[in-house]
C-alpha cells in the first residue's frame, strides 16, 4: 500500500468513527510513523509503507478511533512554539494556556526584578514552568505537583528545553511544599492551571479529555476547590505587589474573582475563543 491510500484509508475510518479530524490525525500518524513532515507525505505520495510501517500505523489510527488524543499516541505536543514530550500520566498541553503563559511573561518583565522567582502549582507536563523559564533566561521556577509521574515529565521537558538548571521540582499538595521547604520565601508570581472542571461536567468531556488524568481536571462541586486553598496559601508566598494567575473555564469568572477579595487587583481575563479564562491578581 503506498502512503496516498493509506492515508485515504485512514482519513475515512476515522470519519466513520466521527473523530473530529479525520484527515489531519490521519496525516499526523503516518508522519510520526515515516519520521517525516505531513508535507513530506505529500511529496512521497506512492512511495510503498512496508509491512512494519503499515502496522504500526494501523495500531496507532485504530487507538485514536478509540478516542485516544493524537498527543499521547506521538508523545508530544506543541505549546508556546516549544515541543513538549507528554504521556497520559499528564494532562495536555492547551493553546488555551498560552494565555495565562504570555500574562506572566508581561508581568514579569513589566516587574524589573533582576532574579525573579516564579512558582508553578500543579506543574504537570512542565509546560507552563518550562515556557516561563525559556522566555526568562533570568528566571528562576519551583514547580509543584502531587504526582511524582507528571514531575518525571516535566523535568524531561526541562531538560529538553536546556532550562533544567533554573527550575527545582517539588513533590506535594498547592503551595504546602515549598512553604515546607523554603519557609519565609516569596515569590514574584504564582501560576496555576490546577484541575478546575466542575465534578458534574466530567461525564460530558470529549472522548479525548476523558483519557486524561481525572486528577487534572476534577475541580469538585463548582470546579473551584483547588484555587479555594490555592488562594490562602499564596497570600502567605508571593512578594507585596506580586501577582497569581489562575486559569480558569467558561462561567467561573465572577466566582474565581470574589476569592481574591484580601487582594488589592483583580482581573478577568478571556481567550482567543472569547471564553473567560484567566484571572490574574495582584497582592
Ligand atoms: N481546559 C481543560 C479542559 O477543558 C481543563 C483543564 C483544567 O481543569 N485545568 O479540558
Amino acid at each position: 500500500m503506498d502512503i496516498k491510500t493509506a492515508l485515504a484509508t485512514a482519513r475515512a475510518f476515522l470519519q466513520e468513527k466521527e473523530i473530529e479530524t479525520p484527515r489531519l490525525d490521519a496525516e499526523v500518524l503516518l508522519a510520526h510513523v515515516l519520521r517525516c513532515s505531513r508535507a513530506g507525505l505529500y511529496a512521497n505520495s506512492h512511495r510503498q509503507l512496508n509491512e512494519n510501517e503499515l502496522n504500526r500505523y494501523k495500531k496507532l489510527v485504530e487507538k485514536r478511533a478509540c478516542g485516544q488524543p493524537v498527543a499521547y499516541l506521538v508523545g508530544h505536543k506543541e505549546f508556546m512554539g516549544l515541543d513538549f514530550t507528554v504521556s497520559p500520566a499528564v494532562l495536555i498541553p492547551r493553546p488555551d494556556t498560552e494565555l495565562l503563559v504570555e500574562t506572566a511573561v508581561s508581568l514579569l518583565k513589566k516587574s524589573g526584578a533582576a532574579e525573579p522567582l516564579a512558582v508553578d502549582v500543579g506543574t504537570g507536563s512542565g509546560a507552563i514552568a518550562v515556557s516561563l523559564a525559556h522566555f526568562i533566561p533570568e528566571l528562576h521556577v519551583l514547580a509543584v505537583d502531587v504526582s511524582e509521574d507528571a514531575l518525571a515529565a516535566a523535568r524531561q521537558n526541562a531538560r529538553l528545553h536546556g532550562v533544567e538548571n533554573r527550575i527545582k521540582f517539588l513533590h506535594g499538595n498547592l503551595l504546602e511544599p515549598v512553604m515546607e521547604q523554603y519557609p519565609g520565601l516569596k515569590a514574584d508570581i504564582i501560576c496555576a492551571n490546577l484541575p478546575y472542571v466542575p465534578s458534574g461536567d466530567i461525564p460530558q468531556l470529549a472522548r479525548e479529555v476523558k483519557n486524561e488524568p481525572i486528577t487534572a481536571l476534577d475541580g469538585g462541586p463548582d470546579g473551584l476547590d483547588f484555587y479555594r486553598q490555592l488562594v490562602p496559601q499564596a497570600e502567605k508566598t508571593i512578594k507585596p505587589g506580586g501577582s497569581l494567575l489562575i486559569e480558569i473555564g467558561p462561567g467561573q469568572g465572577k466566582p474565581a474573582l470574589e476569592l481574591f477579595n484580601n487582594w488589592s487587583e483583580a482581573e478577568l481575563y478571556h481567550d482567543l475563543g472569547g471564553r473567560e479564562r484567566l484571572v490574574a491578581a495582584q497582592l
